[in-house]
């Protein structure tokens, strides 16, 4: 059941407190926390006192990361902060961030959310000119071309690396006496700005932000740079080659749904993809649930514009991480079961509509179509809030290879059989803009292979 979702790989937080005798390091702890569905396998924060870094990483979630007095510690009134999901191998504290490096005017922390697609090759050139690398990780590659640059001046070294890496990535950055915020040129990865008084943050998601107590102001345009130092905000705009393309999979899935992304809320986008999948894919049924979390909004609006009663069907057990240990494939087919429990009274002899964001490999929702039918349910008709994902993301998401995803080789009906549910529609692509207010701004490159930049692109034999 592993690895049966697509998987976010991290959120960032970054704070900028005015005052010299602030420190911020609870801020980015409560901002961290609020982001912590993003990466649960690492967590960091770094503070800035007058240019001097100091940070704290560790292995696991927020809250055992930083035990005791640790936070106390880090003094500083400039702060980012991490969380880190990683795929296997890459894991461990030496890759956790925020990465700090040190360079001849001083010292530089930058925490990083996405993916380079050009990694390797900068990384190649970089070690050819004699940098060593301590960590695995692009983050190092990027602080590395920022550090070489600095002598042209912190903008310019910042605006150079923009121009060379190619991917997704939103950043955050403290170096002297500024707190930094990047998004990439399509603004794949999610960023947006808060304030309260005269402290300034920067975060993957606004939920972090109201973890904070502070008020979402915009999101960081996609190629802006903004820089915060004692006279506010200064954005360094966007470069002309910019086309917002934000990830469309933050909406259906990644994102916490009380989080709003590029001025949509991901609740009432969600809700309303469930009302669109009800009129596109009607079903007599006597009641709809979801699945927790993402499918629980979607239900509801299916709903209400169905007239089928929601119930709640699924329970699930949330103390369950990605490091839940399940040493077999029995245990691993088990696992769907140990995460979501039904809830008989909801499902016996019903017809039941069941709600889901994604199908990715089919392993999972295969597993749930049986939990229903064995808790009694007459019927299983599955929905899904997004199209078939045919197509790997290249972009800072985990994904299974293309060979993998269910989408990419079988038809609907195929995957139903599969499945053994009774009906199973898709929400159409056209459905999905519509949830999202009819804006077209958005990469669905998971659902039509239509990459805003240059991937490798696969096969579905591959
Ligand atoms: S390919 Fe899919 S998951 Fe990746 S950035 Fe585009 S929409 Fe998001």
């Amino acid at each position: 059941m592993m690895n049966d979702k697509f998987r976010d790989e991290c959120g960032i937080m970054g704070v900028y407190r005015k005052s010299l005798e602030n420190n911020c390091a609870s801020y980015i702890y409560y901002g961290l926390f609020a982001l912590q569905h993003r990466g649960q396998e690492s967590a960091g924060i770094a503070v800035n006192k007058e240019g001097k870094i100091m940070s704290h990483k560790e292995v696991g979630l927020v809250s055992d990361a930083f035990k005791g007095n640790i936070l106390k510690q880090l003094k500083g009134n400039i702060g980012i902060g991490h969380v880190r999901y990683s795929t296997s191998g890459e894991d461990g504290v030496t890759n956790a961030q925020p990465l700090t490096v040190n360079h001849s005017t001083g010292q530089i922390a930058l925490a990083h959310n996405g993916n380079l697609v050009n990694d390797k090759a900068l990384r190649n050139m970089l070690e050819d000119s004699g940098v060593v690398f301590q960590t695995t990780i692009d983050t190092e590659v990027m602080v590395n071309i920022i550090a070489r640059g600095l002598r042209h001046g912190m903008i310019e070294a910042i605006q150079r690396m923009v121009e060379i890496i190619k991917g997704a990535y939103a950043l955050v950055i403290t170096i002297g006496d500024k707190l930094v915020g990047v998004r990439d040129p399509y603004g794949l990865r999610p960023l947006c700005i808060g304030k309260k008084d005269d402290d300034y943050f920067l975060a993957s998601e606004s939920c972090a932000l109201d973890a904070a107590g502070a008020e979402l102001v915009r999101d960081v345009e996609p190629g802006e740079i903004v820089v915060i130092d004692e006279n506010g905000l200064t954005s360094y705009g966007q470069n002309n080659w910019v086309k917002k393309k934000s990830c469309i999979f933050e909406i259906i899935y990644f994102a916490r749904p009380d989080s709003v992304m590029d001025e949509i809320s991901v609740y009432a986008a969600r809700h309303k993809a469930g009302e669109i999948l009800a009129k596109e894919s009607p079903v007599d049924a006597d009641v709809v649930i979801g699945v927790p979390d993402s499918g629980i909004g979607a239900a509801i609006g299916y709903a209400e514009a169905s007239g089928i009663p929601y119930g709640v069907g699924l329970i699930k057990n949330k103390y369950i991480g990605r490091t839940f240990i399940q040493p077999n494939q029995k245990l691993r087919e088990e696992g769907v079961r140990i995460k979501l429990n039904p809830l008989k009274e909801t499902i016996k002899d019903k017809r039941v509509v069941i709600i889901d964001d994604s199908i990715v490999r089919g392993t999972t929702s295969k597993r749930l179509v049986e939990i229903l039918k064995k808790a009694g349910a007459k019927e299983v008709h599955f929905r899904v809030t997004s199209p078939p994902v045919a197509y790997s993301c290249y972009f800072g998401i985990d994904t299974p290879r293309r060979k993998y995803l269910i989408g990419s080789r079988k038809s609907v009906e195929e995957i139903r059989e599969i499945l053994g549910a009774d009906s199973l529609a898709y929400i159409s692509l056209d459905g999905l803009t519509e949830s999202v207010g009819g804006k077209t701004h958005f990469c669905r490159a998971c659902f039509d292979g239509e990459y805003p930049m240059e991937v490798p692109v696969l096969s579905a034999n591959e």
